[in-house]
């Protein structure tokens, strides 16, 4: 079938189709992809008892009856699908990419422009070959403008969800150390990246890029940029949310940290761009509250907690760290899981946040996981895994600010309940 029918059939479907069995809705078109552990071909009965109006499959032997549509590939039907929606609204689109920061920027960005549009944006975290489609295909004729977040861990795969989603609009958060493993080395990472730069360039777009980061202004050189300017927006305050100035007001936050500053600018400038009011700008970025352990502050009796237990890369916990020990409080302590996914530079980054962690003199400072434990030195507390960590929990967080975090695989937040 051809996309331009298949589009039509997604319309006349009222837009009704879920990749999801579980999810069937009356009149829904049932995309059949595979994963590692499952082949949706072999549900597409299922869909179709469950109430279904079609199914899209690439394998004949599943075919069912006229309501099957069978395709060489389902993914990329679904991609093209959805690349040819996003040209059929015709809307902005914003891309967001970089190794660190993607989701909490693009939500800054979609509280600010939903108090003067209709914005569709990525959903959570659903940022890959798959995610990126079903952001698109959510967006209808209500749609007003759409935010797309990018994630990849190795070369091409940017340039690929930027054919996609053919983005007006980039901006990357930073160039970091995360997916090190796919992108083989720091240069790679900043190739991986800027291929959103190559795509807004040809396709005469606009990049947004902070004017005081000198390796995303010579990366973004060949394209029209708008540059963020930190000194319009200055910090004022991070003990322990963010506070900035804005246009002779003050923006108080619910965000940690010197890299939410960078956020909140870069969704502060885009959000000029787009003539939100600087009253809305302001009530947008006070009202986000961060979720999923995305540095949260929690208090436990006088423990103050800053919860960054979602994911942890050298860069995010280098910044992480440099934020605590920048904070004006007396007692101070850390638990650091592993970082995963850095391949043969694992055992060096590891060392390198030990060494930085111990030049700071916490009042307690504990490692868990086996690449950490590799490392083990005098000064800290090591232990191989959560569960040695739980067994073995004596340390009194009293009056003391705790920072935890570590890659997504060690779920830090389960020290929430033994603390
Ligand atoms: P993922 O790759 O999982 O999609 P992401 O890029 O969407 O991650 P967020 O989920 O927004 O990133 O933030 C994850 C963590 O990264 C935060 O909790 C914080 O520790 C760190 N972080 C956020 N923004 C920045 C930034 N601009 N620079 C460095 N580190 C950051
Ligand atoms: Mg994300």
């Amino acid at each position: 079938m051809k996309t331009t029918d298949l589009h039509q059939l997604f319309l006349n479907q009222k837009q009704n189709f879920t990749t999801d069995t579980r999810k069937i809705t009356k009149g829904a078109i049932f995309f059949a992809l595979k994963g590692e552990n499952f082949n949706g071909n072999t549900f597409a009965k299922t869909a179709l008892e469950n109430g279904a109006a079609y199914v899209v499959i690439d394998e004949e032997a599943f075919y069912i009856d006229e309501r099957t549509i069978l395709v060489s590939n389902v993914l990329e039907t679904l991609q093209h699908l959805a690349h040819y929606h996003r040209e059929y609204l015709g809307i902005p689109i914003i891309a967001l990419t970089g190794s660190n920061g993607k989701t909490t920027t693009k939500e800054l960005i979609r509280e600010v422009l939903s108090t003067q549009y209709r914005v569709n944006a990525t959903v959570g975290n659903l940022n890959n070959h798959i995610g990126v489609p079903l952001t698109l295909l959510s967006m209808t004729h209500e749609t007003e403008m759409g935010v797309v977040e990018m994630g990849a861990n190795h070369l091409k795969e940017i340039q690929h969800l930027c054919f996609i989603a053919a983005p007006n609009f980039g901006y990357i958060t930073n160039f970091g150390k995360a997916h090190l493993e796919g992108f083989g080395s720091e240069e790679g990472i900043v190739q991986g990246k800027s291929e959103m730069y190559d795509y807004i360039a040809n396709a005469e777009g606009i990049a947004f890029v902070n004017q005081e980061d000198k390796r995303q202004v010579e990366q973004a050189d060949y394209c029209e940029c708008i540059y963020i300017n930190p000194h319009e927006t200055p910090l004022l305050e991070l003990t322990p949310y963010v506070q900035l100035a804005h246009k002779g007001e003050v923006i108080q936050s619910n965000l940690i940290g010197k890299y939410n500053y960078n956020n909140i600018i870069a969704a502060i400038a885009i959000g000029h761009h787009f003539n939100i009011s600087d009253e809305n700008i302001k009530k947008a970025i006070e009202n986000y509250k961060p979720e999923n352990n995305r540095s949260q502050i929690i208090e436990k009796g006088s423990t103050h907690i800053i919860l960054d237990a979602y994911n942890a890369n050298p860069t995010s916990m280098a910044a992480a760290l440099e934020n605590i020990n920048a904070l004006d409080k007396k007692n101070k302590a850390v638990i650091l899981g592993d970082m995963f996914e850095l391949g043969s530079t694992s055992r060096k980054e590891h060392k390198e946040i030990v060494e930085k962690v111990l030049s700071y003199h916490f009042n307690s400072t504990i490692f868990v996981g086996k690449n950490f434990y590799e490392q083990k030195v005098d000064g800290a507390k090591f232990y191989t895994s959560f569960e040695e960590l739980k067994n073995n929990f004596d340390i009194d967080f009293t009056d003391t600010t705790l920072l935890i975090k570590g890659s997504r695989g060690m779920a830090l937040e389960r020290i929430l309940d033994i603390l």
